[in-house]
């Protein structure tokens, strides 16, 4: 069973959320969430094409576990965390890696490496009710038919429910957000004329392609 999405307001994207991901970064585990945002004019859905920016030369593939919000709110407690949720797709978190070394490098925000118009394509939601548990999920991104990405969410720092509470202690969480939850291990770049497939246990998978700008 499929949902419709909802109109989608903030995306609300965590960084270094997999130990592995953040060692191939050279990075370590943070000790409180790393949040980002991407602007909504990101998205893109099954079937369509991200185009590469003239202003990088190094986007990569980060497959990640998406949650939307159902219900209003803010200071949410961890118990209560997963009840906010309505559902859940898999997303990709598309990121112009060599801006976002030069921003890290600078101190500069990574809102341009990973707000690119495209740079956030969204599968179908299904309905959170029909995930029995959200930190036993299997995530696989391949590109032209090799698997790059391929992890479970267990593997998290954070746990979705934990992720939730603590943006809700900065944000107001509404109805259409979505949580991108971090990329497990083996991202790596993408060219013009790949085809990447993203799936994760029980939901509908992600299809798009890569192009050049015109
Ligand atoms: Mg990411």
């Amino acid at each position: 069973m499929r949902v419709s999405a909802k109109p989608a307001r903030k995306l609300i994207c965590i960084g270094k959320n997999y130990a592995k991901h953040a060692a191939e970064m050279k990075s370590v585990v943070p000790a409180e969430p790393v949040v980002f945002l991407k602007p909504s004019t990101a998205i893109i859905g099954d079937g369509e094409a991200v185009v590469l920016p003239p202003m990088s030369t190094d986007v990569h593939h980060e497959v990640e576990l998406v949650a939307q919000v159902g219900r209003r709110g803010r200071n949410i407690p961890e118990s209560e965390a997963l009840s906010h949720i309505s559902a859940y797709a898999v997303g990709l978190d598309m990121t112009a890696r060599d801006l976002q070394a030069e921003a890290k490098r600078s101190g500069h925000p990574w809102s341009v490496a990973k707000g690119f118009d495209t740079f956030a394509p969204l599968g179908a939601f299904a309905p959170a009710a029909a995930v029995s548990d959200v930190q036993d999920l299997m995530l696989t991104l391949a590109v032209n038919g090799e698997v790059r990405q391929h992890a479970c969410t267990r593997d998290m720092v954070f746990s979705v429910a934990q992720l939730i509470a603590y943006c809700s202690r900065v944000f107001t969480l509404e109805p259409g957000d979505c949580l991108y939850t971090g990329t497990p291990e083996g991202v790596g770049p993408v060219h013009a004329g790949d085809h990447l497939v993203c799936e994760c246990t029980g939901l509908p998978t992600l299809s798009v392609s890569v192009r050049a700008p015109q």
